[in-house]
């Protein structure tokens, strides 16, 4: 078998959640939108199941395999729903509904259903992609909760740019959405994990952590919080091949790696098709063996080459860990031009293995 697998740490999953939670104003929905990030929806949500208050997912497809699977706790649909005729099958599985857009409220008031549907109504209170605006917002929850079908729950926003400590464009959110809900019921949600780790000033009643539960800091420098989470994916392979070059090689596609000196090159069974980003550069780490270690040459759809010059010990066989307890996630983000979210929801081809 190919040597290529996730190995998917869920009791460091459940610590991520624990202190996400433990941020937040008390309740926490698990994000475990697409497929959870890449760690398996239904494997998650089943190791939180016990603890999570419910969990986040985008849209009803992605709700039904998770209660397929009998997960049972509530369930958010973060994009709301897309046509009416939806709304039945909301109630009969029992979810909850972001509502984003106008054209939604309206449907809801056109539609009859037999029980109330939970409803959190979102604020676009800056990021300018999906929510009321500010100005109509007041007016929306009281429409909706006019509507004996509907039960109107919690006011919510999201960020664009509280990943970024000092940012007073997250302040001026935070004001926009207190001026526009200022008198309205309900409870309040806006936190990601940036804001939960990064802007204590913005918990409200219910977090919405993702990328922090899967052990990974949204920030680019250090963070005493952040430091505080444990990886739970660990993207490993082996040596499949050993390539003794004298200096002045090159080696892969586009020659993007010369030996300087004679180098012993490892072949390991991972590639872009596996999620492992395709433009990571000449010396991203990755560890062999347990060792630091460093990658040669473009990564290929199903390879990658790294040095092994210093590890004489490593040959075939070798395992090498491509990110995870040894290399950070964000080590492999620093060296590639992608995200630890793209990173993250981009492997796949990959089995996955939960401990
Ligand atoms: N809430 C909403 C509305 C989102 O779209 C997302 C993710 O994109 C999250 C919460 C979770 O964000 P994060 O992964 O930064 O915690």
């Amino acid at each position: 078998m190919r040597p290529a697998r996730a190995l998917i740490d869920l009791a460091a999953l459940r610590h991520n959640y624990r202190l996400a939670r433990s941020l937040g104003g008390g309740r926490a929905l698990a994000v475990v939108k697409a497929d959870a990030y890449g760690h398996g929806a239904v494997r998650c949500a089943a190791a939180l199941e016990h603890e999570a208050d419910g969990f986040a997912v985008a849209c009803i497809e992605e709700a039904l395999v998770l209660r397929g699977a009998g997960i049972r706790k509530p369930i958010l649909l973060l994009e709301g729903f897309f046509e009416a005729s939806e709304l039945p099958l909301l109630l009969e599985h029992d979810l909850w509904t972001v509502v984003h857009a106008p054209w939604q409220v309206e449907a809801l008031e056109r539609t009859v259903l037999p029980a109330p549907l939970t409803v959190w109504l979102k604020l676009d209170s800056g990021m300018h992609r999906v929510g009321i605006g500010a100005d109509d917002y007041a007016e929306a929850w009281r429409r909706l909760e006019a509507l004996p079908h509907v039960r109107m729950a919690v006011k919510m926003s999201h960020f664009a740019r509280a990943d970024e400590l000092e940012c007073a464009r997250t302040r001026e959110q935070l004001d926009t959405f207190a001026a526009a809900t200022a008198g309205l019921p309900g409870e309040v949600s806006v936190c990601n994990s940036p804001a939960l780790l990064g802007w204590p000033q913005a918990r409200g009643h219910w977090a919405r952590p993702g990328l922090m539960l899967y052990g990974v800091s949204p920030f680019a420098q250090a963070h005493d919080l952040a430091a505080q989470l444990r990886p739970v994916m660990t993207l490993e392979s082996k040596v499949i091949a050993v390539r003794e070059l004298p200096a002045g090689e090159p080696v892969g596609y586009g020659a993007r790696f010369v030996t300087e000196a004679p180098t012993r090159v490892g072949v390991v069974a991972m590639g872009y098709a596996d999620g492992y980003p395709q433009f990571a550069v000449n010396g991203t780490p990755v560890a062999i063996d347990g060792r630091p270690g460093r990658l040669v040459g473009r990564v290929s759809m199903d390879m990658l080459t790294i040095d092994l010059t210093d590890h004489p010990q490593a040959g075939v066989g070798s395992t090498v860990e491509l990110w995870g307890n040894q290399v950070s996630a964000a080590q492999v983000v620093a060296n590639s031009q992608t995200s630890s979210y793209r990173l993250l929801c981009a492997v796949k081809r990959v089995p996955l293995h939960y401990a």
